[in-house]
């Protein structure tokens, strides 16, 4: 059997327009239970087509109406057409974005600059959709940035993104939260709410998954969740770190948010989840001597190697600048460099531990109370 979506249009106008969006074919008798009803694939290329037809035909719709001049009426000469892409749920869409030239009642279109206009692009603020960026956002802070992506494009025909994309839609949209309640009120409340693409999203229960646990354990099909520590905890956790002599707000809130609101088994586990474990011996070439291994959150690293630099400075009596300073001393610029590494290591899960659990790390200074 043939199947034929089409897709039919009206304006306000009542204009109608009809468009066959897909055609596919299924067994009419069919043998097994696989060869009944949709497959994930059809579903997916005709969402595909629904979304870039609609969104055109907006766009289209939008333009149109924008070309008129607002204040005299008058339609704006065409100037040129150019695209955009934008990335949506389902799929990358890219749009006509024709540029007008400006009215000669503008003022602006007298001189120099600005003497066309764009309306589409105005339109278009961003690369996404304020959906996509949420649901990517969400399931980010649900599981790791990896199985987010891999989650979508699994299901939907969603613009691909990688998980470092997911990664910082997560970030974005967690400063745009912070940003508009103000961190430092909302600290030990709870639950919040965040205003994603003009709506109220509740910030319920975030749940997020543990890293390696349930491989481990042989429970692939059955991941274990926890409870993320409330968003008021993190907030806790980063005003903790921050009392420290040597360490920022900003250099706390990346400890926090791609570290600690996880959850690790030992400090062994953090390490490695930072990639701040020492390469192979047998490996050779820069990586050895930088003693970074490339896996691991890259963001979480770099902070933790600019800390262990500044926690000599501003920590000289501390434990781990003690342990640095026997290993080091004597020697060159390169086993410095190696040996940071170690002690940024050391650092990273002393100041977790400070962070979940207030063991305050060894003859560690606070910041005068102000
Ligand atoms: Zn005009």
């Amino acid at each position: 059997m043939q199947w034929t979506v089409r897709l039919e249009a009206r304006t306000s106008q009542g204009e109608v327009t009809t468009t066959e969006l897909v055609t596919f074919s299924r067994p009419g008798v069919v043998s097994t239970l696989a060869e009944v009803g949709l497959m994930l694939d059809e579903t997916k290329a005709l969402l595909a087509k629904l979304q870039m037809n609609v969104l055109c035909g907006q766009v289209a719709e939008y333009a149109a109406h924008h070309r008129a001049c607002a204040a005299c009426g008058v339609l704006q000469s065409f100037k040129d057409r150019r695209t955009r892409r934008l990335q949506t749920l389902f799929g990358t869409v890219e749009v006509e974005a024709p540029r007008f030239k400006l009215c000669r009642c503008s003022p602006s279109a007298t001189q120099e600059l600005a003497r066309t206009v764009s309306p589409v692009c105005t339109l278009l603020t961003a690369r996404c959709t304020p959906e996509l960026e949420r649901v990517q956002a969400e399931l980010g802070a649900r599981t790791s940035f990896r199985d987010a992506a891999r989650l979508l494009e699994t299901l939907l025909p969603a613009s691909p993104a990688n998980q470092e994309g997911v990664r910082n839609r997560t970030h974005a949209v967690a400063l745009r939260i912070e940003a508009a309640e103000g961190v430092s009120k909302t600290w030990g409340t709870t639950p919040r709410v965040g205003v994603l693409g003009g709506r109220s999203v509740p910030a319920a229960p975030v749940v997020r998954h543990q890293p390696g646990r349930s491989a481990r354990q042989g429970q692939a099909g059955c991941p274990r969740f926890l409870t993320l520590p409330a968003p008021s905890r993190a907030g806790a956790m980063i005003q903790q770190l921050a009392t420290l002599r040597g360490i920022g707000v900003q250099s706390a809130t990346v400890l926090v948010r791609e570290a600690f609101v996880r959850e690790f088994a030992n400090g062994k586990a953090l390490g490695s989840y930072a990639g701040l474990t020492a390469t192979p011996y047998s490996s050779g070439g820069t990586e050895r001597e930088q003693g970074i291994s490339k896996a691991g959150n890259r963001r979480l690293r770099t902070v933790m190697v600019e800390l262990a630099w500044l926690w000599q400075r501003y920590q000289p009596g501390s434990a781990e600048v003690s342990w640095f300073r026997e290993r080091v001393s004597g020697t060159g610029a390169r086993v410095r460099k190696v040996m940071v590494v170690a002690l940024a290591r050391k650092l990273l899960i002393a100041l977790w531990r400070f962070a979940t659990q207030g063991v305050v790390p060894g003859g560690a200074v606070m910041k005068p109370a102000s």
